[in-house]
């Protein structure tokens, strides 16, 4: 096992009274697998009730950056036995983890600490305010991480970080815990959100929720009688959905609404910009114009009670 002296004023906790950083010398046990190593330590990265990480830069020929965390032996433990199990997605979803290293005060009090390749800077942004592709970056780790078996509970801006090329990675991964995934729709490429994909391609309540909470869906999609439909050019835009609101009181079943209120939609926005019938006319007429939609759609799909006899025949 690798060893690293510590000068004595690196402590794991109240690093902001720290007043400068010292070379940290690691000696590597074995050198052919791990050179030795000197770090300039050159100022904190986060501080935190659990966890302090810094920046260094090895000496070595490359200046390889890198961050240095310190924190409870136990979790620190569980973090690198973590990206022990992900090495594959180490340098890419999260950042390469060199090694976990062990050693001593000057009080000959036992300390641990992990080193990573520095990935970059904890986000300052929140998530939900980011740039929809930058979104969809840090979506698509997430679900790679869950494909893996692993799920972040409480994923926030502070499991992300972003380097100087724009790139993301996800990092504090102590808290990760054992998931199965059913997830397999791809965010770089999602297409549409469909509600009631529960077990299909968005089979993971964790990722439909974080990925809620972003906002990843709702710039693409508009909100019709609460539901949401995937923006296309045949539907209108959301202010004119927002101006022309249903009272619905006969549809019993979510397909036939939702179909029902997609062809008035639709012929509401073929009004508008084909036959330049103005707003005002249409919200005057929109009751009449939505019983005429449901008769159509039961001519073409069957009654609701006709759907309703023929699935208890069954
Ligand atoms: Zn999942």
């Amino acid at each position: 096992m690798a060893a690293i002296y510590f000068c004595p004023c690196i402590r794991p906790f109240g690093a902001a009274q720290l007043t400068d950083y010292p070379l940290c010398t690691m000696l590597a046990e074995d050198p052919e697998c791990l050179p030795d190593h000197v770090i300039v330590v050159d100022r904190i990265l986060h501080k935190g009730w659990r966890s302090t990480v810094y920046y260094g830069t090895c000496q070595d020929q490359e200046k390889s950056k890198v961050a240095i965390k310190f924190a409870q032996m136990d979790r620190l433990l569980m973090e690198a036995g973590i990206y022990d199990n992900v090495k594959d997605i180490q340098g890419d979803c999260i950042p390469k983890l060199y090694g976990m290293f062990f050693g001593k005060t000057i009080r000959n009090t036992e300390m641990a600490c992990i080193i990573m390749e520095y990935a970059g800077e904890q986000l300052t942004d929140l998530l939900s305010d980011l740039p929809r592709q930058d979104r969809a970056e840090i979506l698509s780790h997430l679900a790679t991480l869950h494909s893996h078996g692993l799920h972040l509970p409480d994923f926030a801006e502070r499991n992300v970080v972003k380097a100087e090329d724009g790139s993301y990675r996800l990092i504090d991964l102590e808290d990760a815990q054992d998931h199965e995934c059913g997830w397999s729709l791809d965010f770089r490429n999602p297409g549409e959100y469909d509600p009631y994909d529960v077990e299909g391609r968005m089979a993971c309540v964790s990722l439909r929720s974080i990925s809620s909470d972003m906002f990843f869906w709702t710039p693409d999609h508009i909100h019709i009688h609460g539901l949401l439909m995937y923006r296309r050019d045949e539907l209108p835009t959301q202010d004119i959905v927002d101006a022309l609101p249903l009272s619905i009181t006969c549809i019993r079943t979510p397909h036939k609404l939702r179909r029902c209120l997609e062809m008035f939609y639709k012929e509401v926005w073929v009004k508008m910009e084909k036959e330049n019938i103005t707003l005002k006319v249409i919200q005057d007429d929109k009751e009449a114009l939505f019983l005429r939609i449901q008769k159509e759609h039961d001519e073409k799909y069957g009654s609701e009670d006709e759907c309703i006899r023929q699935k208890v025949k069954k």
